[in-house]
């Protein structure tokens, strides 16, 4: 399949140049580049049935387009589909469209039908359709693919029309030997057209029927080879991969468990049982620990640990920052403190004779707990016996970082603790290869925190309501966003407003402003002493977002709250309410807020449930933007959304797994040409996954 695409006709030298820059480069590459949308008689409205106020696409030839002068030029077209008129109009850049759209070429519009001396379309999102007469899509099923556009293919002249043109003689001369790549079971199981035929019918649609197959079956595709990697993946750690086995029943684990102060939930213990099952097996654990704020992942983590240095090893915990680096090691030395284990603190402000005393005991193998920041995967950290690695806020942490602690050790255990509760969708593909425990309830006894939504001109009840709190004895944290693009303006903003109203509303009590900015060691004075009660309000930007722990605190202002994402308010929200008293969660916006802010907004109001928030947040930031884009190793899919397409997924899931576990090694020859595609196409990636 390495048929030079500028042979292809309708390609030529610099269409295939601008492919190439799109990464397409063989016929495959090219055969793989689906349309974005289709057009068909299902989802076209006739420009006769046209209502005002609703949402439409609608296609039609161009009879007229022009200039109308007037304060300002603005641009319109008139288009036909045989059956009505319909105007579009723009106000803006008027030349650019006009040297866009060509009268006979037909085009598709999309947006809200108006009325303004007839119906309208202002400004609507368009893709110009050619040439062709495509009156049959609405009288004949026609369906018409309508590709991805980029600058490049415009300046090429690479559009639906021609993408169009081109599959037609791709299509209509001999296909290059396209092989096919799922086994015959899962083909013949879910009805899979051929490959050759499913790509024909991507590009060259014949019925909506076959088209769906087609497109169910590439989705399927998408979806199977990297769950099939995950399987893979899944298979080596916990069945071939040499680990520790951790079989020693932990006496310091018992004396924990009988010292608490109070009972575990079930979750706990069920959580527990499972992380000890894991470690029990000669193979690397590989556990994701969901479990939302406030339910009690510390204590599972400190139970865990003390199983491995009982069997005679050394244990790691990783945390994103300093703060609750030490915020940690404060707690657990604490907890620890009658069962004489060796607890460990390293962070960049560890000083160089500390270190040196540190690194001694690590190299020692002598069994102990260390407690830190990346700083504890830097070079020249050795670990002599490191058993286990537990990982905590993962999200925080790129793929690199933690393969690079993996190393450290032979195949330690990894347990990677999460309080953003990862929605099932993405826990599917994003860590398909670990075993996930969840906990899902909270310790008893604790209120909800109620989350209240009040409006800027609030702001004089919001702060007599933070007074009469404080002056019961009660503490305040106040959040301003900060984000990375504004951070400068933003950390502006939020001194401004804290030396205000220091020396205004807040001049009775002691304040104090946190924020990334600051010197860690500034940092952790701040926080040991709003720990300790000694400030009564908190002033920060969202470093405070993690893990931090003060059950007296009982009040959260968050401003600008339309600012934030749901996941970010869900884990702020999380620093309080962390006590038996009843605690509040005040988002405060302008009095308007956007459309999406808004479904957030109520969202928070509404639930304090982790995972139903998560979901909530993966529906309106969709795939791709819910991790950041910082995020790297992210599979990528053209065509299948693994929100939308749940159930496929789920399906090819399954499918993979059995067929691994059947076939571990691939040599059934019923699974040969799966092989042989994977191989191809996949065998680099593995690497990546193994790590993750
Ligand atoms: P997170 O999951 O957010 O890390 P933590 O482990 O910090 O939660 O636990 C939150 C608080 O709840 C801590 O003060 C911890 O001591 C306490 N806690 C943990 N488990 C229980 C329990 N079963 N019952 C009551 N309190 C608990
Ligand atoms: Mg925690």
């Amino acid at each position: 399949m390495t048929t030079q695409l500028q042979y292809i006709k309708g390609i030529g030298p610099k269409r295939a140049k601008a492919l190439e820059q799109a990464g397409i480069y063989t016929i495959s590459d090219l055969l793989h580049f689906f349309p974005r949308k289709y057009l068909d008689r299902s989802n076209i409205v006739s420009l006769s049935d046209l209502k005002k106020g609703e949402e439409v696409t609608v296609i039609g030839k161009i009879e007229a387009a022009g200039i109308r002068r007037g304060r300002k030029p603005v641009f319109y077209l008139v288009i036909s589909d045989g059956k009505g008129f319909l105007e579009a109009v723009w106000f803006n850049q008027a030349r650019w469209f006009k040297d866009l759209f060509k009268v006979g070429e037909w085009v598709s519009l999309s947006g809200k039908v108006n009325f303004y001396r007839g119906y309208q379309l202002v400004h609507p999102d368009y893709d110009r359709l050619g040439d062709d007469d495509l009156s049959g899509v609405l009288n004949t099923g026609k369906i018409v693919p309508v590709y991805p556009g980029s600058d490049e293919f415009k300046k090429a002249g690479l559009n639906s029309y021609t993408f169009r043109k081109i599959f037609q003689s791709v299509f209509s001369s001999d296909l290059p030997e396209i092989t096919e790549n799922l086994p015959q079971s899962i083909c013949v199981n879910y009805h899979f057209p051929d490959r050759p035929t499913g790509f024909r019918e991507m590009h060259v649609p014949g019925t909506v029927q076959n088209l769906k197959h087609s497109i169910y079956r590439f989705k399927y595709e998408e979806f199977f080879f990297i769950q099939l990697m995950l399987a893979l993946q899944h298979r080596y750690t916990s069945k071939d991969e040499p680990g520790y086995s951790f079989n020693k029943s932990s006496d310091r684990l018992k004396d924990l468990y009988h010292q608490l102060p109070f009972k575990m939930t079930a979750a706990q213990e069920r959580v527990v049982k499972e992380i000890r099952r894991d470690m029990k097996n000669p193979h690397p654990m590989n556990r994701l620990l969901q479990g939302d704020v406030g339910s009690g992942k510390t204590l599972v983590a400190i139970m865990v640990m003390l199983l491995t240095i009982d069997n005679g090893f050394q244990a790691v915990l990783m945390v994103p920052t300093e703060v609750l680096a030490e915020q940690h090691y404060l707690n657990i030395s604490k907890i620890l403190e009658d069962l004489s284990v060796e607890v460990l603190l390293l962070t960049k402000s560890t000083t160089v004779e500390r270190r040196k005393e540190v690194d001694l005991l690590m190299q020692s193998g002598k069994p102990l707990i260390a407690i830190g920041t990346h700083a504890l995967i830097q070079e020249g950290v050795k670990f002599k016996k490191l058993g286990l690695i537990i990982i905590d806020e993962q999200h925080r942490f790129g793929v690199i970082q933690r393969s690079r602690l993996r190393e450290k050790g032979r195949s330690p255990d990894v347990l990677v603790m999460t309080a953003t509760p990862i929605p099932r969708t993405l826990a599917l593909t994003v860590y398909g290869n670990l075993d996930v425990s969840i906990l899902d309830e909270m310790p008893a006894g604790r209120p909800a925190t109620q989350t209240l939504w009040r409006f800027e001109n609030k702001t004089n009840k919001i702060y007599e309501f933070i007074k009469k709190r404080v002056e019961s004895g009660e503490q305040v944290f106040i959040v301003y966003p900060l984000v990375e693009e504004s951070e400068k303006i933003d950390l502006k903003s939020a001194t401004e407003s804290y030396n205000q109203l220091r020396e205004s509303e807040f001049k009775a009590y002691k304040t104090a402003l946190i924020h990334g900015r600051l010197k860690s060691d500034e940092k952790e004075r701040i926080m040991r002493e709003f720990s300790e009660g000694k400030i009564q309000i908190l002033f920060s930007t969202t470093v405070i977002e993690v893990g931090v722990d003060v059950a007296n605190a009982t009040i959260m202002l968050i401003e600008h709250a339309e600012r934030f994402g749901l996941s970010q308010l869900h884990q702020l929200r999380g620093r309080v309410g962390r006590g038996e008293k009843k605690s509040y969660c005040i988002l405060k916006t302008p009095n308007q807020v956007g459309e999406i802010a808004r479904e957030r907004l109520k969202i928070m109001t509404n639930s304090t449930d982790g995972f139903l928030i998560a979901e909530e947040d993966l529906r309106l930031r969709g795939w791709g933007e819910f991790f950041g884009t910082r995020q790297h190793g992210l599979p990528v899919f053209r065509l299948a959304n693994p929100i939308i397409d749940h159930e496929i997924l789920k399906t090819s899931r399954s499918d993979a797994f059995r067929l691994i576990n059947e076939d571990p090694h691939l040599r059934s020859p019923e699974n040969t040409n799966l092989k042989m595609y994977f191989l191809a196409n996949f065998a680099e990636k593995i690497n990546y996954i193994k790590i993750s």
